[in-house]
């Protein structure tokens, strides 16, 4: 839980730590003390420390202001940790909306009077004597730190199985709404594929919640609670120790304890979590390390 507030306390902390090293290196003309890459909850964070430390700096974005929060299903409920924004203050909420949630980072930018660059992307990086230049979609900056603020949603994590590029597979849930009587599978075991499942239900749709896991021991408590709920009302199917295996035009099938089944479906939405760019990270020089295989 928190992970917003983390977010959020990342990117100041970067600040906090990017302005020691600067009192080290002399102010220079046309060069910023740091270029900040994304604007999702780090990257807000990290440019509203920037400012406050009164450091020379630029943000851009490749999207819009706001991140994953952007893709978050319409209404959804977020859980997080009150948090800390510089030039604001506390933020003492524990549960929000996605809508409440960029409304709030919003106003906070405008009287902040913070300039973000959206539509655009960093393509490379390259360090020329202690200075990094950085290009982007839009020009080329040079600056004396970078923090990459990029997140860690990257490519959404496909499962391999047959089917998987037929049109009705997503691998994000913009608007449940969209939806009303489908027969949906909803793969994965985390709190994405819950809320999702939940928010699809209740929308008037027959869901099957499938997870390859005896249990979803990772979801936030009130997910648990929630979907409790939602299962004791008979509101969805929850499968656990399950696999999709195959995914067909009118059809899916699904082996549960070893058995293979057929199942009436029109959608399939996975949330087997996001591939980090690392292609991107290694040619701009970052390693990147690998425990139990997950970078
Ligand atoms: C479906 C879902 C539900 C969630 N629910 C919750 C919740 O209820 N509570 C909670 O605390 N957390 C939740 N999270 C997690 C939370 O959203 C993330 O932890 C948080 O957004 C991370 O913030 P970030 O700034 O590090 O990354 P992000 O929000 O991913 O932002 C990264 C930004 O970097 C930009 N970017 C990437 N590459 C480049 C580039 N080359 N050039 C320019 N810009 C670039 C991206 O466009 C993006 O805007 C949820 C996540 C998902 C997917």
């Amino acid at each position: 839980m928190g992970l917003v507030r983390n977010a959020v306390t990342q990117g100041r902390q970067a600040i906090e730590y990017i302005t020691c090293y600067l009192k080290e290196k002399q102010k220079s003309g046309d060069i910023y003390d740091v270029l900040i890459v994304g604007a999702g909850p780090a990257g807000i964070g990290a440019s509203l420390a920037a400012k406050k430390a009164g450091l020379k700096f630029i943000t851009i974005e490749q999207n819009d202001i706001g991140g994953t929060i952007l893709n978050y299903p319409r209404h959804k409920i977020v859980m997080t940790q009150p948090m800390d924004l510089p030039l604001h203050g506390k933020i003492k909420f524990r549960e929000t909306t996605k809508e409440a949630l960029l409304e709030l980072f919003l106003g906070i930018i405008k009287k902040s009077e913070l300039k973000i660059n959206t539509n655009e992307k960093m393509t490379a990086l390259a360090e020329q004597g202690g200075t990094f230049k950085v290009t982007t979609s839009k020009g080329e900056y040079l600056s004396k730190t970078i923090i990459l603020a990029i997140g860690r949603r990257g490519t959404p994590r496909k499962l391999g199985v047959a089917g998987e590029a037929l049109p009705k597979v997503c691998y994000s849930l913009l608007d449940p709404e969209q939806h009303k009587g489908n027969d949906i599978i909803v793969v994965g075991g985390g709190d994405s594929a819950v809320e999702a499942a939940m928010a699809l239900a209740s929308c008037g749709n027959k869901v099957t919640l499938s997870y390859r896991g005896d249990a979803l021991s990772r979801i936030k408590p009130g997910n648990r609670e929630r979907l409790d709920q939602a299962l004791t009302a008979k509101k969805l199917t929850l499968l656990l120790k399950s696999n999709l295996k195959e995914i067909k035009a009118k059809e899916a099938l699904i082996e549960v304890d070893g058995k293979l089944t057929a199942m009436p479906n029109e959608f399939v939405y996975i949330f087997a979590g996001g591939e980090l760019p690392n292609e991107f990270l290694r040619a701009i020089g970052v390693r990147v390390e690998k425990k139990f295989g997950t970078a």
